[in-house]
């Protein structure tokens, strides 16, 4: 379906009225090379990993600094809501869209299952300037580019719906950027991540028909266009949901239809970020893909130490992308695509389909984390406390996410030697929990005890501000931390073991007793232990893209050196099983922080 195009040839950034796409042509890299390829992902596209990396124009066709035959690079123009405002206009500023292509013969049907229309969009992601582009050159860097290529990747193999990432490419061309931690600006290599996945399409795609906002007052480019409304949304049903498509004559229904699948997908792809203890960073509607697919890369991080609380983008002081939050935020962003899709969704057949979103998502979540805890029979009422205390008890004892998981396969149904077996599973568990110091710094509130008091005094004579701050979760967090840190300065390191021994203890009897009930009226007790055991090596995975794991890939990238980056990525593609001589250590404590993309 030909959507309108933007008349406009020209380069230049700026409101793009009435359309859903410009023209654009990637700008060219100098001296483009490959840091590395995804052979799985560049396999959707009928490309053979190891021709594409030695063949001499591979570098400059995924980078878009030579355009593939056929291709119609263009930029797409999306809108969004930003930390909870309507930001207007955004779209691509740094992506380009390149083509589609259609999916080989002979492909695996399982994919042509995900992807119906059979058609992968392709784009470059650090392509240059586009009308979307604002205050910003339209370049991503290295650092960024291996983040976006190694995590698409790893989400992928861990089972969790994602755009994929065919191969990042760098080049002599260089940007001037900030990097946070230094302050100091500094020349960075321009790289490219081509970026491969049914479309592109997002929340904010429908947004750009927005009328005007009553806080910020900015309103979508095509407002009140809406036949061109009309027309993309046929056109996301009919490609990417042909189902739906099929089995309505009513238009009106099928719009429901659609709008539930979406917010099914969303729920099921929180539940699943939130049961590997990842966080996306930036949860604008514009990074919201209409197919449920994990969207835009940038600050996002893998909890290391379980807290609720994580925040990997640096500059979310709210804490609104949190890790507890995400699942609440999902959903209103879900709200915000129903508004941009009335009135061809009516409002109160949204709200119908929303109320069912909270029931949907506890459900994965607890069938995810059961899987999680080896629990394959019958669901009981005392299955969501267990899951509950285990976060608590990781929360307090400063345990690690994954590998507290991954020990709770060595923690076996009950056997006789029942105190020598909690004491063994005790001890192992003590092995992911944090020493006093690390516990000490990991609740140093991050905010300077001066502001904090200004804050809190300035909020207690002001309880309306009080409202607003405590909303944003700010003052309430840091007291909290600063209390904990307390208790633990009159600690010392014995009493921190003994306590964290006991809560261990105390968790894992109970872990036991219901395992044990797992074997009620089973005769072949050895088989159930084994199909529990499978259950739980293929959802706990031994390894995830910790972000020292990321940062050592980069650095080293940065110093020429490639093969981190591909060893990384080797290892990522087998998360839960052991690999010998692909090792990466598990915690080494220097996680914190995100490294933030250059614009998140
Ligand atoms: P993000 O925070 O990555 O979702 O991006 C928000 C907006 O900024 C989108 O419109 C992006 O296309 C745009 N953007 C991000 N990075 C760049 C960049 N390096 N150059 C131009 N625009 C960008
Ligand atoms: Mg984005
Ligand atoms: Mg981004």
């Amino acid at each position: 379906k030909k959507l309108p195009l933007d008349e406009s040839e020209e380069l230049g950034v700026r409101q793009v009225k009435g359309a859903c796409f410009s023209r654009v042509k990637p700008q060219p890299l100098t001296k483009p090379r490959f840091v590395a390829v995804s052979h799985e992902a560049l396999a959707l596209l009928g490309l053979d990993g190891e021709e594409v990396m030695n063949d001499p124009f591979g570098p400059e066709y995924l980078s878009g600094s030579r355009l593939m035959p056929g291709s119609e690079p263009a930029a797409h123009c999306y809108c969004g809501h930003q930390f909870g405002q309507f930001a207007g206009q955004l779209g691509d500023g740094a992506a380009c869209y390149l083509g589609e292509v259609k999916v080989p013969p002979g492909q695996d049907p399982k994919l042509l299952k995900e992807n119906p229309n059979g058609r992968w969009e392709i784009q470059v992601k650090g392509a240059g300037m586009t009308p979307y582009s604002r205050q910003a050159d339209g370049r991503k860097v290295l650092r960024s580019s291996i983040r976006e290529f190694l995590c698409s990747e790893a989400m992928f193999f861990l089972g969790i719906p994602t755009t994929r990432a065919g191969s990042v490419v760098t080049s002599d061309s260089e940007v001037m950027r900030d990097v946070y931690y230094s302050g100091k600006p500094r020349f960075e290599k321009c790289s490219v991540v081509l970026r491969v996945a049914p479309t592109f399409l997002r929340f904010g795609s429908f947004e750009i028909f927005k009328k005007s906002d009553e806080f910020t007052g900015r309103q979508g480019p095509s407002y009140g266009l809406d036949e061109i409304r009309r027309q993309m949304l046929d056109y996301v049903i009919e490609m990417f949901y042909p189902e739906i498509q099929q089995n309505h004559t009513d238009r009106v229904e099928r719009n429901v239809a659609f709008f539930r699948e979406v917010m099914l997908r969303t729920a099921r792809l929180v539940a699943q970020w939130q049961s590997v203890g990842f966080c996306h960073g930036v949860l604008n509607t514009d990074n919201m893909s209409i197919l449920g697919l994990t969207l835009d890369y940038g600050p996002y991080g893998f909890m290391d130490r379980f807290d609720p609380d994580f925040i990997c983008n640096a500059s979310d002081n709210s804490g609104r992308y949190s890790y507890q939050a995400q699942p609440a935020i999902c959903r209103w962003n879900l709200l915000k695509l129903a508004e941009a899709l009335a009135p061809e969704l009516p409002p109160d057949r949204a709200e119908v389909v929303m109320d069912e979103y909270l029931a949907l998502y506890n459900d994965f979540y607890l069938q995810n984390m059961r899987k999680k805890l080896g629990l394959l029979k019958k669901e009981e009422p005392e299955d969501e406390m267990l899951i509950t205390e285990l976060l608590q008890t990781m929360h307090n004892t400063g345990a690690d996410f994954t590998n507290t998981f991954r020990s709770l396969s060595q923690i076996s149904c009950p056997a006789k030697e029942e105190e020598e077996l909690v004491r063994g599973a005790t001890s192992l568990l003590l092995e992911q929990c944090a020493s006093l110091e690390e516990l000490k710094a990991a609740n140093r509130p991050t905010m300077d005890p001066r502001e904090l008091s200004m804050l809190l005094s300035m909020a207690q004579s002001n309880p309306s501000l009080f409202h607003m701050i405590s909303d944003r979760m700010t003052i309430s967090r840091q007291l909290d931390k600063l209390s904990k840190l307390k208790d633990l300065m009159e600690t010392s390191q014995e009493e921190l073991t003994a306590k964290q021994s006991e809560e261990w203890t105390s968790w894992i009897t109970r872990y036991r007793k219901r395992l044990s009930r797992e074997l009620e009226g089973e005769s072949d007790v050895r088989a159930v232990q084994e199909e529990r055991l499978r259950v739980m090596y293929s959802t706990n995975p031994r390894v995830i893209l910790r972000n020292y794991i990321a940062q050592n890939a980069i650095e080293a990238a940065e110093n020429g050196d490639f093969s981190e980056v591909r060893r990384v990525l080797q290892v990522l593609e087998k998360p839960f099983s052991s690999q010998p001589g692909l090792e990466l250590p598990s915690w080494v404590g220097t996680g914190g922080t995100a490294e933030p993309g250059e614009r998140d």
